[in-house]
């Protein structure tokens, strides 16, 4: 006997590219982990930018998502919009963010809540910031070199 079963059809994220996705798509490939929303340092001697775990202030810390994310450029002069030209250019975004895990032709992760269907597995996986990075209104800027990381989760 034959089968006649159809392949399973693929997502969004494996067929088409960055630029493409609708900006419903473009905000769920976000899996929420917040680490791009640390601060970052920049040494302008060295030309050099250091990661740190003090978190841009309008971080929630519980759910990793901007407090304001509609008016977080208004309120924050240095927060970057991302878009797919970023994506492939910004050297900071961590490894695990979901659009450069698209931009490089890989598949998301399990925790990725596009694939659990759950926006809490990137906290469970421990891939998000939440428990880790601290706010950075809480420190001086001059003590803000104390919490420069090399790398994330370092
Ligand atoms: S690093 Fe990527 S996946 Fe994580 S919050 Fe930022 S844009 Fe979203
Ligand atoms: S303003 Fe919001 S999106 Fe921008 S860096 Fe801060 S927390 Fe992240």
């Amino acid at each position: 006997m034959q089968h006649s079963e159809q392949p399973a059809e693929q997502p969004f994220w494996r067929t088409k590219a960055l630029e493409d996705l609708s900006p419903t798509e473009w905000e769920s490939l976000c899996d929420g982990c917040g680490r791009c929303c640390l601060v970052k340092l920049e040494d302008e001697e060295a030309g050099e930018v250091h990661l740190t775990r003090l978190a841009c202030r309008l971080l929630d810390h519980g759910t990793c998502r901007c407090s304001d994310y509609d008016n977080r450029f208004d309120k924050v002069h240095d927060c970057i919009k991302i878009d797919a030209a970023k994506v492939r250019t910004i050297d900071w975004l961590p490894a695990t963010c979901g659009y450069r895990l698209v931009a490089e032709g890989r598949d998301l992760n399990w925790w990725h809540p596009l694939i659990s269907g759950d926006p809490d597995t990137v906290h469970q996986a421990g891939v998000s910031v939440r428990g880790w990075a601290r706010c950075e209104s809480k420190v001086k800027p001059s003590n803000m070199h104390r919490y420069i990381i090399k790398d994330f989760g370092a």
